[in-house]
């Protein structure tokens, strides 16, 4: 599939094209249609399914149509539970409509209120903002009776956060016929009740059902010391006779550099990683496919997207920083009628990283080492303690009050009003956002 078929315009797709997608995502396959249809939809994907282009495409494509004038309405809002999301999401936004003439805030709480009603003076066509700020500017006179389409990202975590009372109200002042679009990590009783309030006849879409693509893959986890792993990778490769095995790195530097080494090795590899530029990533692609590359090396980021699916084995020469992206590593393997294998080299500074990944997708991972590539134990003992304190850390962290809590307890114990006040208008903001 591609971004063409999906019925994207020119000017998206060559902005598609600068920033790297070659192949749509599930997700943007299954919504880029059904937005430009003008269809309500319900979402569940989680963060790193490309869900932002998924409804930020087609709602630029859809409000396209620009106008100069100062006095012309907001047709797009977009809410996000958090000012980095926001950011993050404006940052997506203003890259795709690179080659349009729109106009695209972002209001977040934190910043200066004057600032963004300066910019809104301006004309602006579409809004990302958190619920409290957006709430505040339309509760301060910004009308929202030009909104053609309203999104909300992670409805979920807004409705954790308890901006429920904000997107009540915001509701109604957005005009009777408008498209919505609900994304959600999770499909809970709280955001189902919410999609009934909001949704009108929508299509529903599960771009990304947790635990469904690790369950039938053969998972393995090799115990390794770091400088022995490119080592132990080749060895892998070469006593099992690997044709085609795809290779994860964390890092563009450690891409490049696991590369080199495996050439040392006489193994045939390509490297796809965010510095290579696409005619490159698609050459570098189709030689694997072919069979002309045994080894490919990737990044994350630099993978996602890319039609590489199917294939006999992953390797995680270094585990992702953010488990999910485990998921979509070891999703990649797994021929039609037969099980994949993903195999994962750990070192010592990566057994807490295991453990976060196998506490999401609900396996214990058989963990175990190959004959002559033992674990120097002296080096595991060492860094263990530290390992072991660092954990403790985060699970100390985890059990600490809350941040509204710890706020109370200490207005409580503060004696004098001024400061208990001082205190409260701290929280007000907070909230606020
Ligand atoms: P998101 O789930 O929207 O946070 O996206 C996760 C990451 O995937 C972002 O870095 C996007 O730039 C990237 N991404 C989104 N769609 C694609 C695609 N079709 N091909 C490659 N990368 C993508």
């Amino acid at each position: 599939m591609s971004f063409e078929k999906l019925g994207v315009m020119k000017q998206l797709l060559g902005a598609i094209n600068d920033l790297g997608y070659i192949n749509p995502t599930t997700v943007q396959t299954r919504a880029i249609p059904l937005v430009l249809a003008k269809s309500d939809i319900f979402a569940t994907a989680q963060t790193g399914t490309g869900k932002t282009a998924a409804f930020g495409l087609p709602m630029i494509q859809r409000l396209r149509a620009n106008s100069d004038d100062v006095n012309r309405l907001i047709r797009g809002v977009i809410l996000s539970p958090t000012r980095e999301l926001s950011i993050q999401i404006h940052e997506d936004m203003k890259s795709f409509a690179k080659y349009m003439n729109l106009s695209i805030a972002l209001l977040v709480g934190g910043k200066d209120i004057e600032a963004q009603q300066k910019i809104l003076k301006k004309g602006v066509d579409i809004v990302i903002a958190t619920p409290g700020r957006m709430l505040e500017h339309a509760e301060g006179g910004l009308s929202l009776k030009g909104v053609e389409i309203f999104v909300l990202d992670e409805a979920d975590r807004m409705l954790d956060m308890g901006f429920v009372k904000e997107i009540r109200k915001i509701h109604p002042m957005l005009p009777k016929r408008h498209q919505t679009l609900l994304f959600s990590a999770t499909y809970s009783e709280k955001v189902r009740k919410l999609s009934k309030l909001l949704l009108t006849k929508p299509a529903f879409i599960e771009a990304s059902k947790k635990n469904s693509t690790v369950d039938t893959i053969n998972q393995k986890v090799y115990l390794v010391d770091r400088e022995r792993k490119a080592e132990l990778l080749a060895y892998i490769i070469g006593s099992r006779n690997f044709r085609q095995v795809l290779v994860f790195t964390r890092t563009k530097a450690s891409a490049d550099q696991l590369v080199l080494e495996l050439k040392k090795d006489g193994l045939k590899c390509g490297v796809i990683h965010g510095d290579k530029t696409q005619a490159n990533r698609v050459k570098t692609l189709n030689d694997f496919k072919e069979g002309n590359i045994t080894v490919l090396v990737a990044t994350d980021i630099a993978s996602r997207g890319l039609d590489i699916e199917h294939l006999p084995y992953v390797i995680n020469y270094e585990l992702p920083s953010v488990p999910e992206d485990y998921i979509h590593r070891v999703g990649r393997t797994g021929r039609a009628g037969r099980d994949g294998e993903a195999i994962s080299l750990i070192d010592i500074y990566e057994k807490y990283d295991i453990k976060e990944i196998e506490r999401l997708i609900g396996i214990k991972i058989p963990q175990e080492t190959v004959e002559g590539f033992e674990p120097d134990p002296t080096i595991r003992r060492k860094d263990e303690d530290e390992l072991k304190l660092k954990s403790e850390h985060k699970k100390a962290e985890k059990k600490r009050p809350t941040k509204k809590v710890a706020q109370k307890v200490t207005a409580k114990s503060i004696k004098t009003a001024k400061v208990v006040k001082k205190t409260n208008k701290k929280r007000k903001t907070t909230k606020r956002d």
